[in-house]
């Protein structure tokens, strides 16, 4: 297709940066507009998921653009979760069996300014900051901003627009207030909402805590993460819900409550953070939610992706990752030459949307899994199986966990069937007795598999596949 095309770019956060510099790469003419002003420029990060794990999806899109070492200087490794009990005591359970499978911890603001930069080495990428999209009219392609500077409106137009603005898109607003063709919308909000919050590392840049770890405080209905950073502190984020259960939101309205929740609930967190009070009461409370949509695309005008289309509830760690691969999905339907843009945007939607509604509902699934399910007896017996059947027969069997997160090129709808399947095989067994921790573990593999096979194919016939 004709590379002189313009397209114009909402948002230049995660995706909306590494879909300017593969489409730059490709030799399109790119502007993207973003309402913030730049973050290389001014820090505009405080309490809005600061660090976030980052995994093979990910780094598979890294590699498509020829970022992956620059990438990896921004890594922490995290090999696994550290559960830490009441008491304060702690256990590693490890992501996968398989030595070189791990996820990083990574900076925000790092891997996008990193993005920005990039992008903006090319001489057909134009990044424009402080300029809001109001709206999006697709019939026109064209799109209302407002600058921030001037304080005037303007309107740009373009051969196509692609919104990466982020959960609470302008286009997708304008899809679904325009009333112009049939557009499906849903936002699940959670009860539960978020709050950041810091340990600050020892003097000499010294971690407080573990450091190659994603550390976890589950506590049944709430728990807090901690996930490390570069210079020795963690961002830590506290999931709660707003008004249910004797802690939550709305009444830890004192600082003399927020310390009674924390020393009964967290005592070995607290030890670690002195700052407590000051992040609590300067932090916003945020919620979480699900956003699924159709259709993504407006006919060969306009299309959604990222968090646009579709935000899920952070707890797979995948929501950037998605995001990135969305770009790596969409590069190869421009490798296909379909020849227009509706064509384009027709056969991403039909080859993606399975995939990020999949990754939608296994998100809802780990919010249990890690409040919860990780301190429960039996789920820690079926982990320690796992890693066990990973190590011993590293081409043979993956959790639902790694198929997930380190197959990236198994889509998330297969990985998500079958991850299920694999989960529900080893916990019926588990618990009936039909398999034991230490049966010889070829026998238990040849049985995982054969009550897996099983489970597939009565769903199969129940019409679920
Ligand atoms: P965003 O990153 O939201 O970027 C949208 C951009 O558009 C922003 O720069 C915004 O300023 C701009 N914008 C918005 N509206 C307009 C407008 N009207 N005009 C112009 N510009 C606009 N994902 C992971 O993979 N791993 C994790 O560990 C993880 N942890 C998370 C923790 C939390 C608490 C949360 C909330 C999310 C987490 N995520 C995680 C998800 C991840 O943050 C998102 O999936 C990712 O940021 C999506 O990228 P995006 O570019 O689509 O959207």
């Amino acid at each position: 297709m004709d590379k002189q095309q313009n397209i114009l770019i909402i948002g230049a956060g995660l995706c909306g940066s590494l879909l300017a510099l593969r489409l730059g790469q490709r030799g399109y003419n790119v502007t993207v507009y973003e309402k913030r002003p730049d973050l290389r420029k001014v820090d505009i990060s405080a309490g809005r998921s600061i660090n976030l794990a980052f995994s093979n999806r990910g780094i598979k899109a890294m590699k498509l653009v020829g970022l992956e070492e620059q990438v990896k200087a921004l890594c922490i490794p995290m090999n696994g979760r550290m559960i830490h009990d009441v008491k304060g005591n702690t256990f590693l359970s490890n992501y996968s069996g398989r030595e070189h499978e791990y996820i990083n911890s990574i900076s925000r603001g790092g891997l996008n300014a990193l993005l920005l930069d990039e992008a903006e080495k090319h001489d057909n990428v134009t990044i424009h900051f402080n300029k809001k999209c109001k709206s999006v009219n697709f019939e026109k392609t064209t799109a209302l901003f407002k600058d921030y500077e001037s304080k005037s409106e303007f309107v740009e137009d373009a051969d196509v627009i692609i919104g990466t603005d982020g959960a609470g898109s302008s286009l997708r607003k304008s899809y679904y207030l325009g009333k112009k063709f049939l557009f499906s919308f849903s936002q699940d909000y959670l009860s539960h909402g978020y709050k950041e919050l810091s340990i600050l590392p020892k003097r000499g840049d010294d971690y407080r805590i573990f450091k190659n770890a994603l550390h976890i405080w589950p506590r049944g209905s709430f728990m807090l993460i901690a996930l490390p950073n570069l210079d020795g502190s963690f961002t830590v984020t506290l999931f709660l819900s707003y008004d249910e259960g004797e802690y939550n939101f709305n009444n830890l309205n004192t600082d003399k409550k927020v310390l009674e929740f924390f020393k009964k609930e967290f005592p070995d967190a607290l030890a670690q953070m002195p700052n407590l009070l000051e992040d609590f009461n300067n932090n916003p409370t945020s919620a979480l939610g699900t956003v699924k949509c159709s259709p993504w695309h407006y006919k060969g005008n306009t299309l959604l992706m990222g968090d646009a289309a579709h935000a899920i509830v952070p707890f797979y760690g995948q929501g950037m990752n998605a995001s990135f691969e969305d770009v790596v999905e969409f590069d190869k339907v421009l490798d296909a030459n379909l020849g227009n843009w509706e064509a384009i945007f027709k056969a991403y939607e039909n080859s993606r949307k399975k995939d990020t509604d999949a990754i939608a509902d296994l998100a809802i699934d780990n919010f249990y899994e890690m409040r919860d399910h990780v301190a429960n007896p039996i789920f820690k017996e079926k982990r320690k199986l796992e890693m066990a059947l990973e190590k011993q027969f590293p081409n043979e069997y993956a959790s639902k966990y790694s198929l997930v997160t380190f197959n990236e090129d198994l889509d998330y709808r297969e990985a998500m069937l079958k991850g299920r399947a694999q989960d529900k095989a080893i916990l019926n067994m588990l618990s009936d007795g039909d398999i034991d921790l230490n049966d010889d573990l070829k026998l238990i593999l040849g049985k995982v598999q054969k009550e897996t096979q099983e489970i597939l194919e009565k769903d199969k016939i129940a019409g679920l596949k």
